[in-house]
């Protein structure tokens, strides 16, 4: 007797907690579980500032996906996800056969969005996956070390478009990182010039006034500059174009200006918004009881302010740890439960020794918001791997 097919394509937060659920629950044989994920590693993305800036070798934001599952129970596919074909229920891949499925599991993130701004996919870098941050902190380092002999300011100039969470958290590490690097370089620190540039009227728009100021007094004392109510509108090899007309001579632009969702879902002709798909109560996607999405690719309002909640590795974790459940249910012929977002409180570094963020209604900064960050961090890994793998991969 053939059993249901469950495929999960992305082993990120979302797809990750799916298939750990599915791999405890199901009994032998009561369905085929496939993961899809082009890398053979999953990167925990919310560490991925710091190999960006070079505080952190990229290794410390990695894992190998056959050491956090279990793959005699899902079976592990490292490719590329080339299309999703709904109709057919078929998963097209780069490098193996197509993959069919009963169930299907999108969890396949986003995408940097530029907006349509001119020369940023040509010319910006992207805190995005390992390669992407390899590449930002080898051209920042080949830039300083061209400085002695060319004596340019711009190579020393980094510019972060985008003043969220990536951005401000990319910011703080730099402002660690320098200076280390400029020792190495022979460069006096008051010379690099770390751009912050903000199209809203402030840094971290809409987060709590008091936080946001602690950490822009933070980063300005540390030399970073903040251009607010400043959309940047193009981006060239060597800087970028402000609303205004205003340019700055840049080497290393680094764009943090937001996300959509994955093409892949968009192409697949699931409705989306900006590439991500409004699913229902149960994760579905509208009108396909057999797929489900979640995490970056999904978009779930916030009844309360009739707002769709940010895409965090937080929500796209509780709805894997639900789908898990959902799907054994499904399998078994039983009820699935509701997804409610539960928020946790939200945390931001701003490099190593200082954060701001709260927890329910407290707020923390600096030494104690720090070591709350670090906490969510090995929290990840205990989901993921026990103690065992917090003792292994955790710093504090
Ligand atoms: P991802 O974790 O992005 O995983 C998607 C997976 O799909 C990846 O493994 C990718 O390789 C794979 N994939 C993509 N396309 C294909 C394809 N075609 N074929 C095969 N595989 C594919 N959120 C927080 O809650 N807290 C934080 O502190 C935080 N910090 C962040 C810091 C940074 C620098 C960034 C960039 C984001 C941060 N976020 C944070 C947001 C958070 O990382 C994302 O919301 C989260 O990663 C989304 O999880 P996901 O499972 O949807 O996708
Ligand atoms: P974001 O959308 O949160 O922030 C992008 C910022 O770029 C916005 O402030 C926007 O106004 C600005 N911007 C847009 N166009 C611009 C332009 N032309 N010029 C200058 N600025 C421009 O994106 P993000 O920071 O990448 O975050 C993505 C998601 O990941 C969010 O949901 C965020 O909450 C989450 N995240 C969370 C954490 C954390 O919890 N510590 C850290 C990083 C990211």
């Amino acid at each position: 007797m053939s059993v249901p097919k469950i495929v999960i394509l992305g082993g990120g937060y979302g797809g990750l907690m799916t298939a750990k659920g599915l791999q405890k629950e199901l009994n032998y044989n009561e369905a085929e579980v496939t993961l899809v994920n082009q890398n053979s590693y999953h990167y925990i993305t919310t560490k991925l500032h710091e190999p960006a800036a070079g505080t952190a070798h990229h290794d410390h934001a990695r894992l190998a996906i056959s050491s956090v599952i279990n793959t005699d129970k899902v079976r592990f596919v490292q490719d590329k996800v080339t299309a999703i074909k709904l109709e057919e229920k078929e998963i097209q891949l780069e490098n193996h056969e197509p993959l069919q499925y009963d169930y299907l599991v999108i969890g396949l993130g986003s995408a940097p969005e530029t907006f349509g701004i001119r020369g940023l996919l040509e010319n910006a870098f992207f805190i995005r996956n390992i390669n992407g941050v390899r590449m930002i902190r080898e051209h920042m380092e080949y830039m300083f070390s061209r400085y002695q002999n060319e004596k340019k300011e711009e190579l020393i100039t980094i510019v972060v478009g985008g003043a969220g969470f990536t951005g401000i958290e990319y910011v703080g590490e730099l402002v660690d990182r320098m200076p280390e690097l400029c020792r190495e370089y022979d460069i006096p620190l008051e010379k690099v010039r770390i751009i912050n540039v903000e199209a809203a009227p402030t840094v971290l728009p809409g987060f709590d006034t008091e936080l946001v100021d602690y950490a822009v007094k933070y980063l300005e004392s540390k030399g970073v500059e903040f251009l607010i109510s400043t959309p940047i509108e193009e981006c060239m090899e060597d800087g970028v174009i402000l609303k205004g007309g205003r340019e700055i001579k840049a080497a290393t632009v680094v764009w943090t200006g937001g996300v959509r969702g994955n093409k892949l879902v968009e192409d697949s002709g699931i409705e989306t918004m900006r590439g991500r798909v409004k699913v229902d109560e149960f994760l579905h996607a509208p009108g396909h009881d057999d797929v489900f999405v979640l995490g970056d690719s999904a978009l779930v309002i916030n009844e309360e302010i009739n707002r769709p909640y940010p895409p965090t590795a937080q929500i796209s974790t509780q709805q894997g740890q639900l789908l898990g459940k959902n799907l054994v249910a499904k399998i078994r012929g039983g009820e699935m439960k509701s997804f409610k977002y539960m928020p946790k409180g939200t945390v931001a570094s701003l490099g190593r020794k200082e954060a701001i963020g709260f927890v329910g209604t407290k707020k923390y900064y600096g030494a104690k918001a720090a070591l709350l960050k670090k906490l969510i961090d090995l929290r990840w890994l205990y989901l993921l791997g026990g103690v065992s793998l917090v003792l292994r991969k955790g710093k504090l």
